[in-house]
């Protein structure tokens, strides 16, 4: 264990809570739709996951598709998400490692993944992702370490043969595999695009942050050329600049083809404003014709995580923090703001 582990390991949970809260909506269900309602009125789009655990038993598991189901009837029921045109209304994520027991080593690393029942995984996404579909609420398979990729993959494709773009899931531009699977995938579908946020062996993955950012763009024209709706994921200005003005100006791509996403807490407020506004676009070469609706604002959701109770989300932080060293470092360089956030709830 190094110094960072150790630290986070003996970190109280206290302090944990503090550093997470602009992170985390909060813990409740109720908690998670309140914010997406807070961003919907100012014309941001969220996508709503649930904090926890990975599952531990089957009560884990079901217990989980009951949550995913209870929150798909909150957004269905909601009235002013119901006003909402679709691609604004909240999206739900999930993580396929809270749908099937699968044991880890204290790396976060699967012991022993021949022996994990994935077939069990798949009908359990399935079930929340067909309950989610027949609502018309969009849903995204998030991507977790290596070990996930293909079993991801796999159900992703299989359960877009039967709900199309309504189930989406990420792709990581970390992983050397990446371009291989941009080509496998079905044309039409909905992907998020990021750098992907576990640490990777070098023998698999880029190691250098920089390479990582600016392979987005090849990857994500790449994916519109295969009609893919991109979901490009970074908090970073200059690849968002980058994907505007070197693939959505020039290829003509119009504003139902991708989204912006960043996540809770990352403080873009101002960026946000000028993409749902348009006021970003207005000055930008290009823009006409095909994409003059630029100037009438584009769809950016927010990934919105909520925990059912505070000593989950802790748990789960104080696991990403251990296993993520750039966001441990992140998380560093920004505790003053977090803590003024925390503090006086700004
Ligand atoms: C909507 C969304 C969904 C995601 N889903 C997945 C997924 O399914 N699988 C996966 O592996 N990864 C996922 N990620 C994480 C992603 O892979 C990156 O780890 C994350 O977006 C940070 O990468 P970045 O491109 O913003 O670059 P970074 O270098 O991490 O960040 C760029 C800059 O943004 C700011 N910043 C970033 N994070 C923080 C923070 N926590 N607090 C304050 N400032 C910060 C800093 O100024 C930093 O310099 C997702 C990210 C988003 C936005």
């Amino acid at each position: 264990m190094d110094l960072r582990e150790t630290a986070v390991s003996a970190m109280p949970k206290a302090a944990i809570r503090l550093f997470s809260g602009p992170y985390v909506a909060g813990d409740s269900l109720q908690a998670g739709i309140e914010r997406a309602e807070h961003f919907a009125k100012q014309k941001v789009a969220s996508s709503l996951d649930v904090l926890g655990e990975d599952a531990a038993s089957p009560q884990d598991i079901s217990e989980y598709i009951a949550l995913y189901e209870r929150l798909i009837d909150a957004i269905t029921t909601n009235q002013l998400f119901r006003a909402l045109p679709e691609p604004l209304r909240p999206s739900i994520s999930l993580k396929p490692s809270s749908f099937v027991v699968a044991p880890k080593d204290e790396n976060g690393m699967v012991i022993s993944p021949g022996d994990i029942d994935w077939r069990s995984c798949e009908a359990a996404v399935e079930t929340v992702v067909e309950y989610g579909a027949a609502q018309g609420i969009r849903m995204t398979i998030d991507m977790e370490n290596h070990q996930w990729t293909d079993v991801t993959l796999d159900v992703h494709r299989h359960l877009f043969q039967k709900h199309g773009a309504m189930v989406g899931t990420v792709l990581q531009s970390r992983l050397f595999r990446t371009k291989d699977d941009v080509d496998q995938l079905p044309d039409g579908c909905r992907i998020r695009l990021c750098i992907g946020i576990y640490d990777e062996p070098e023998t698999i993955a880029l190691q250098d942050l920089h390479e990582m950012k600016n392979r987005m763009i090849p990857l994500a024209r790449r994916m519109f050329e295969k009609n893919i709706v991109v979901e490009f994921a970074t908090h970073e200005k200059w690849l968002i600049n980058r994907f505007f003005s070197e693939l959505v100006v020039p290829l003509h791509i119009t504003p139902d083809r991708f989204e912006t996403q960043t996540l809770l807490g990352v403080p873009r407020h101002k960026l946000i404003n000028q993409l749902v506004s348009g006021e970003y676009f207005r000055n930008m070469p290009g823009v006409n014709g095909d994409t003059a609706a630029l100037n009438t604002g584009i769809v950016h959701r927010l990934y919105v995580p909520f925990a059912e109770h505070w000593d989950k989300a802790i748990a789960y932080c104080r696991r990403r923090l251990i296993h993520s060293p750039n966001l441990f470092w992140t998380g560093f360089v920004n505790a003053p703001r977090v803590l003024y956030h925390s503090l006086f709830n700004k």
